[in-house]
């Protein structure tokens, strides 16, 4: 199953277009695409009986506009270093537990939406993001899976100088100015995906310049153990979202330094879920 949030309202994907969820199920679902987490467990079942057959399909062309599949999430735990290349092109040991902190909600758009460059230097970090579909509080990894709605695509934007401003590491600050936590397109369920853990990942400017590519094999920190620990601190709400980190290649780590400049457009695409586009504007 894919989701969406077309216009402020939530949408499911039949393979051709787009359906409008409140109206297609009687309004049984609101148009909410946050609310609709809280319900995940009624709403996979009616989405996986729905037949698309005569359903008024939502104009998803140039002037739709695609909000985050999850708007206003929660809480948003980012993960870092948890690829082995990137703390290394980082100068960081292999960390021996997950590194934790979070981007805060006010920081989250969407598809195709413009990012203002506050100033600074601001870098890209393409990674894969879990959303939560049913409250998770101490779970095993064994059952991790049954806790999540689904994944899409995530760029955890960081302004550098910011985000290395504290006198001790303080990240979230940096990642977290207006924009800075673009999701979607689509929120894509595990059984759509062809390996929910083995898919390419990566971004690059609009121009073709490749920027970071990888595998979410190489996760250091896997899914499930994400969850699982994550639930052994605090309670992880449905409509939650983790940012699971990125690969290498981000801007900081290059000689010379290379950052996101306005007028410049990252596209970011995991396989299986799709593209999120993000312009850098004024
Ligand atoms: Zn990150």
């Amino acid at each position: 199953m894919r989701i969406a949030n077309i216009n402020n309202r939530l949408v499911l994907g039949t393979g051709s277009g787009y359906v409008d969820v409140e109206a297609a199920s009687g309004g049984a679902f609101g148009s909410d695409p946050q609310a609709v987490y809280a319900q995940w467990g009624e709403f996979s079942e009616w989405a996986s009986g729905f037949d698309p057959a005569g359903a008024p399909t939502v104009d998803a062309g140039a002037d739709a506009v695609w909000d985050s599949p999850v708007p206003q999430p929660g809480q948003v735990f980012a993960i870092g270093l948890n690829y082995s290349e990137h703390a290394k092109e980082s100068g960081m040991d292999l960390p021996p537990s997950p590194t934790v902190f979070t981007k805060f909600p006010s920081s989250v758009t969407g598809h195709n939406q413009g990012v203002v460059h506050p100033g600074g230097s601001i870098d890209w970090e393409v990674e894969l993001v879990v959303v939560i579909g049913k409250q998770a509080d101490f779970v095993k990894e064994a059952d991790a899976w049954d806790h999540i709605a689904g994944v899409t695509i995530g760029q955890d934007l960081s302004e550098r100088e910011l985000q290395l401003s504290g006198g001790v590491p303080q990240f979230s600050l940096g990642k977290s100015y207006r924009g800075f936590a673009p999701i979607g397109p689509e929120l894509v369920t595990l059984d759509a995906l062809p390996s929910p853990l083995d898919l390419e990942i990566g971004c690059r400017l609009e121009t073709g310049e490749v920027l970071q590519q990888s595998r979410t094999s190489n996760l250091i920190f896997d899914i499930p153990f994400l969850v699982a620990h994550l639930s052994s601190v605090c309670s992880l709400r449905p409509g939650d979202v983790i940012f699971t980190g990125t690969p290498p290649g981000v801007g900081a780590a290059r000689t010379p330094k290379r950052f996101l400049e306005v007028g410049e457009v990252l596209v970011s695409w995991v396989e299986g879920i799709g593209e999120l586009r993000t312009p850098i504007v004024r």
